[in-house]
């Protein structure tokens, strides 16, 4: 039984990532997608609501789950009994990063191997902050993730602005 463990911030959740979860849950018995739970971030939207949006965007692939981690990934990947790491490559750019915690990782865990699958070319642009800034303009989104994302994208980007709005007493 191969189990792996997709971890991102998933901020929200784009058809780039999704593009790898139903890559991988072909390759894999099980993926756990985790959603990093870490608060020195500041993420647009609260782990719970990236948990449901994911669970919606994958309610259609029988192997995959979501759950949602805070400390160490692979202390998480032990937790949930997996020993591989799959990780997403847009551009060069990636690489840096994504070398230095997949050699960290193994450093604190050698049980645990990081995979990359490189990006599909048609989302190699797209990234979670370009969705979010595009969403903070009123931009069309459709393009960049599912309908039910954007449709949480427009009601978060009301309730920020309403907040902005507010005078102050
Ligand atoms: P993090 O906050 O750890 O950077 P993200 O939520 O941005 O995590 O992304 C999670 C994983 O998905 C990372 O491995 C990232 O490289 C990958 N990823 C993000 N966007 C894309 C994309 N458009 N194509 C392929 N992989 C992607």
């Amino acid at each position: 039984m191969l189990r792996a463990i997709y971890p991102g911030s998933f901020d929200p959740v784009t058809y780039g990532h999704c593009d790898i979860i139903q890559r991988s849950c072909k390759i894999v018995d099980e993926l756990i997608v985790g959603v990093l739970n870490n608060k020195a971030k500041m993420p647009l939207f609260s782990v719970e609501e990236r948990v449901k949006m994911l669970k919606e965007v994958t309610g259609s692939l029988p192997n995959v789950r979501i759950v949602p981690f805070d400390g160490l990934l692979v202390d998480f990947a032990f937790r949930m009994d997996a020993r591989l790491i799959i990780r997403g490559l847009r551009a060069i750019t990636d690489f840096e990063y994504e070398l230095q915690m997949s050699q960290t990782n193994h450093k604190l865990e050698p049980k645990v191997e990081t995979m990359f699958l490189t990006t599909s070319i048609q989302y190699s642009y797209l990234s979670s902050t370009t969705v979010r800034e595009i969403a903070a303009f009123g931009g069309d989104l459709s393009q960049f993730v599912p309908e039910a994302v954007a449709v949480e994208l427009k009601k978060k980007m009301n309730t920020k602005g309403e907040c902005n709005h507010e005078q102050p007493h």
